[in-house]
């Protein structure tokens, strides 16, 4: 295979410095809560929330940011780019 062939491998890697962040969202009013790296303190709010206000319906999602990166990168296997 020629070096115009290859065909470039790609991975991801999750960043460290931001992780997961979790956020509960009320379907009735849209109110959201704070992102927190934590999915319980995201379900604690809605409840905290349905007791304020009555409303019971909620999402919770999860959010996580990624790099894609080249697997002959220095950074994945620690040898030199060819
Ligand atoms: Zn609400």
């Amino acid at each position: 295979m020629t070096a115009r062939e290859r065909f470039s491998e790609w991975t991801l890697r999750a960043d460290p410095k931001v992780g997961v962040g979790h956020v509960g969202r009320c379907l009735i009013c849209w109110e959201p809560c704070v992102d927190t790296p934590s999915a319980d303190q995201a379900r604690d709010w809605c409840l905290k929330h349905v007791d304020s206000t009555g409303h019971d319906s909620f999402t919770l999602t999860a959010e996580e940011f990624f790099d894609a990166i080249l697997t002959d990168h220095p950074s994945v296997n620690g040898t030199s780019p060819t």
